[in-house]
């Protein structure tokens, strides 16, 4: 760029020269007297001759100077110049030294100002895709209470889009006045170390209330200044619910254990007392400790294998079950009871393969258990049947278990599976832990991963059914 100013000033100056001697030519044309035009007119086509070989010549030199400077060195193209040229020549390449200096440092600036922006930008992209996959909500603001970063749970537990907030202010962002204190505070240095705090934010259009505690650390820069400040916010709703699920079933546990170890009690203490002092009354008090104890220790088993088949330890010993076969096993064990209540019981299998890929013994405890209940909530001379058939489209097998009994009311059937549930009123009707459907959806889905459910019309009776995939029933049988 220099070297084209260079030849562009010298070229200017060469055609000055040429223009200059035309105009003393032209001037001694018109300036002379009348007598003497042609000693005139030939002074003057010798000057017009003279400026325009002079013209030529700077022409010439500044061209071939500039040739140089563009091919060789600098301090050689200075010297191969004319005499008359050098000085400006030299002045001008001093000139073209000193731009040609400060035009490297620029571009070498430019370059690692580019390359900066580069790192930064890609610094920017990392600690957002970071931020994208936090469950907890991060908002980094900056010290004019900015927003320079703020993830999608950010965005979804305070109410505003993420991704189009970059630059606005706090204020218009957050509602919480305790959350934009905090960040302040943090900005303003009024505190060194990371601050923490328990909020409870307003419900916004896309959550409800949230209790979330809250962290804001503060980022320096070199000089120890405030540049940033950092907020992760934890959502608390999931712990509370989990804490609060753990009281319910520790005093819903402790209730359960409570109602058969009284009884047991009061038994052993009339028997210590010798209240019981006839054979019969003794034998009551035996029977009634011994019945205790088998609900205590069901109570206890059916405990112990929801929280093994919770937390993901219970052993599964899979292999090719019929379910035809565990239906007429878990038939044979109930029907003593069903008999004593005048109840009669039916088995529908339809003609088909009923083999799943499943644990025998759990399979049989859900059996067991829907009959149970159907005989215990059914009174006398009521039917119980048990159907089961396949399903090769959804490749499961389904098994219903139906009675004539009490059935359940609208209002409980939501809530039928969960522990410890029973229905208020059929507490009367019969003893029991409020733990044995509870069982069986875990047995049926989280085990096998099928489905259980439930139809029920109130004092008409109830349709329990549940389903087991064949799953890879080939499998199971070429594992066995
Ligand atoms: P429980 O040991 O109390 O029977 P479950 O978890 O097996 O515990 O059943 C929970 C509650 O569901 C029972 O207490 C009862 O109120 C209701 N229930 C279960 N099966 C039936 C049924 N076939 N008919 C009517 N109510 C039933």
């Amino acid at each position: 760029m220099f070297k084209t100013l260079t030849r562009s000033m010298l070229t200017a100056m060469a055609c000055g020269g040429a223009v200059a001697g035309g105009a003393i030519g032209l001037s001694l044309v018109f300036g002379a007297p009348s007598g003497i035009w042609p000693a005139i007119a030939g002074g003057t086509l010798a000057a017009a001759l003279l400026g325009g070989l002079a013209a030529t010549i700077i022409m010439r030199s500044t061209a071939a100077f500039h040739t140089r400077l563009e091919s060789t060195h600098t301090a050689e193209a200075v010297a191969a110049a004319p005499r008359w040229l050098r000085p400006t020549a030299r002045t001008l390449v001093g000139c073209l030294d000193r731009l040609g200096a400060r035009e490297e440092a620029w571009r070498t600036r430019e370059r690692d100002l580019e390359i900066r922006t580069r790192v930064a930008e890609a610094g920017r992209e990392q600690a957002e895709a970071v931020l994208a996959v936090m469950n907890e909500a991060v908002l980094v603001v900056n010290p004019f209470n900015e927003l320079v970063m703020a993830n999608d749970a950010a965005g979804t537990l305070l109410g505003f889009d993420a991704s189009n907030t970059q630059g606005q202010s706090l204020a218009t962002l957050v509602n919480d006045s305790t959350l934009r204190r905090i960040i302040s505070e943090t900005l303003e240095g009024a505190c060194t170390s990371t601050r923490q705090a328990e909020l409870m934010l307003d419900a916004t259009e896309h959550s409800d209330a949230v209790a979330c505690e809250v962290m804001v650390g503060c980022i320096r820069d070199g000089k120890g200044r405030p540049s940033a400040a950092v907020a992760v916010l934890h959502d608390l709703t999931r712990e509370r619910e989990i804490a609060q699920m753990k009281s319910e079933f520790v005093s819903k546990a402790s209730h359960e254990l409570r109602t058969p170890l009284s009884s047991m009690r009061a038994c052993v203490e009339m028997l210590v007392d010798g209240e019981a002092d006839d054979t019969a009354t003794r034998e009551e008090f035996y029977s009634i400790i011994q019945s205790e104890t088998e609900r205590l220790s069901r109570l206890v088993d059916n405990m112990l294998n929801i929280s093994r088949i919770e937390a993901g330890i219970i052993e599964i010993d899979r292999a090719a079950v019929d379910l035809r076969t565990i239906i007429e096993q878990a038939m044979r064990a109930i029907e003593p009871q069903a008999r004593e209540r005048g109840q009669t019981l039916h088995v529908e299998a339809a003609p088909v393969d009923l083999h799943v890929n499943g644990d025998h013994d759990m399979l049989q405890q859900v059996v067991v258990n829907l009959l149970s209940n159907a005989v215990k909530y059914t009174p006398e001379g009521g039917r119980i049947s048990v159907i089961a058939d396949s399903d090769n489209l959804a490749r499961c097998v389904h098994v219903a278990v139906q009675d004539t009994g009490l059935g359940i009311p609208p209002d409980d059937v939501e809530r039928i599976f969960e522990k410890f549930y029973r229905v208020e009123n059929y507490k009367r009707v019969a003893k029991g832990t409020g733990l044995g459907l509870n069982l069986c959806r875990h047995i049926v889905e989280t085990v096998h991963g099928g489905q259980i459910g439930l139809e029920s019309t109130l004092g008409m009776g109830s349709r329990f059914w549940f389903t087991v995939p064949m799953g890879t029933v080939e499998a199971a049988k070429a594992a066995a």
